[in-house]
């Protein structure tokens, strides 16, 4: 269905999202600590909460044991994002009225319940429809999920030039199965295990964060001595942090199989 609503942060039972809960800004954001977090709250909150009063204690016993460190001061790391599936598969608000039976306590969070309820991160706008479709299939982690559903360049910019090399866009039912899906989960992972990512606790994909100012950090491809490269992009989403041209050439080597293996199974499945 051409018009068909696809949800972004809830998209199935095998992951969800949660940035723009905050999830993602703390210093520490690794998936091991982030996962503590959430189900150490999970518990905390089915444990605890039972009436308004008893939200104001929980939403101050998570402050006070957690770490409060933030990447970016402006914006709110919200207390009640926890696990809403037994499973801890799912990422979501413990105040939405599906996980209270039916009483929404968005009310007393920090953007309260009308903001929490509507907001729609660039990603609903930008993505095309085969570029969401595409992203649900091929990642099933919350961790991972949440990370590249909202970095629009790293998904588009893997779309064009796929799209290029097979003169049309890809269809989205190629990425739920192989050797598809595990090409395109390999372009994904690097997310987290690039290796030219920077060590740089304040970076955030294509941004550098100082407390309450953010910048984008561009290669300096001149610096390095060598042309801009055509997956720049790409390499800024991934944090990408070159010590000299040797680098730049062996990161754009990575991108260009990636792709190029993409496109090859494509060819090859047109022609059987
Ligand atoms: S960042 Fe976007 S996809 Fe993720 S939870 Fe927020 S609105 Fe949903
Ligand atoms: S209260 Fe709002 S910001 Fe907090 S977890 Fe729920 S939806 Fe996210």
């Amino acid at each position: 269905m051409e018009n068909e609503f696809i949800h972004l942060c809830q998209p199935d039972d095998c992951k969800s999202c949660g940035a723009c809960c905050g999830l993602y800004n703390y210093a520490d954001n690794s998936r091991a600590s982030l996962a503590r977090r959430l189900r150490d709250r999970t518990e905390l909150f089915r444990r605890t909460v039972k009436d308004a009063a008893s939200l104001a204690r929980y939403s101050e016993m998570v402050k006070g044991r957690e770490d409060q460190s933030r990447i970016y001061e402006v914006i709110y790391c919200c207390e009640y994002l926890g696990f809403i599936d037994p499973g801890r598969r799912k990422a979501g608000c413990l105040l939405h009225p599906a996980a209270n039976g039916g009483n929404d306590l968005r009310e007393v969070s920090f953007y309260g319940r009308e903001l929490c309820e509507g907001h729609f991160c660039p990603s609903y706008h930008y993505l095309s429809r085969e570029e969401k479709k595409a992203l649900i299939d091929i990642i099933d982690d919350w961790h991972l999920y949440g990370l590249c559903i909202t970095d629009i360049d790293l998904v588009k910019e893997y779309f064009r030039f796929i799209s290029d090399g097979i003169c049309r866009v890809p269809r989205p039912d190629l990425f739920r199965r192989a050797p598809f899906r595990d090409i395109a989960l390999r372009y994904f992972r690097w997310k987290l295990e690039w290796p030219y990512r920077t060590d740089d606790p304040k970076r955030f994909g294509k941004y550098a964060f100082d407390g309450r100012h953010y910048m984008i950090p561009y290669i300096d491809y001149e610096a390095l001595g060598c042309a801009k490269s055509r997956f720049d992009k790409i390499f800024l989403s991934l944090s990408s942090e070159f010590r000299d041209g040797r680098d730049v050439r062996c990161a754009e080597a990575m991108v260009r199989d990636n792709i190029g293996a993409f496109v090859s199974a494509c060819l090859a499945e047109e022609q059987n």
